[in-house]
């Protein structure tokens, strides 16, 4: 896929060929996955089916022949939507699973409930941390396809650990004082 145009809607965006990132309606829409072949979902929404009933998500059933059902992985991990929050503990197990899949040939959603501030943080972090990328190219490059509107302690966390990973004296970016961390394409 050409990276100027990436594959794109509302609740859904391309990251890279085998990472995207969306809305709640992105994990439950199964036409959608279908379309765009995501194999593998991790789900930051910290909601449980039944909540997700109740938001009136549009669940759109997949359709393929029976012939090509899918077996979707799902992996749910719970941080707490609260400004200050750390993700750090959680990484490990969430890079575990995105690799895993990308070196299975398979695509990955990430989404959280409204696709703006853990699941930005999460691709962020996992551009970092797997293709080396620094947090001012990874935080660019994810506004350049999604409003990021990240909490204070995401964005706390995105530096801390691109100072580490990198063995930087500060971040390449302050992303609290970032005019592209309010909501808005770029
Ligand atoms: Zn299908």
């Amino acid at each position: 896929m050409s990276p100027t145009s990436p594959l794109r809607d509302v609740n859904i965006t391309e990251v890279q060929d085998h990472l995207y990132i969306g809305d709640l309606e992105a994990g439950y829409n199964e036409q959608q996955l279908c379309r765009y072949a995501v194999d593998c979902i991790l789900d930051l929404s910290n909601l449980t089916s039944k909540e997700v009933l109740a938001q009136q998500i549009k669940r759109c059933p997949c359709t393929c022949p029976m012939s090509s059902k899918h077996a979707r992985a799902k992996l749910n991990v719970h941080i707490e939507d609260k400004d200050d929050v750390d993700i750090e503990p959680y990484l490990e197990e969430i890079n575990t699973f995105i690799e895993s899949a990308r070196k299975k040939g398979k695509r990955v959603l990430v989404h959280s409930v409204h696709g703006k501030s853990r699941a930005a943080a999460v691709v962020i972090q996992y551009l970092m941390t797997h293709q080396g990328m620094s947090l001012r190219d990874a935080f660019l490059m994810l506004r350049k396809c999604r409003p990021i509107d990240m909490a204070r302690g995401l964005c706390k966390t995105l530096e801390k650990l691109e100072v580490r990973l990198f063995n930087l004296a500060k971040p390449t970016v302050s992303l609290l004082n970032e005019p592209g961390r309010i909501q808005a394409w770029a």
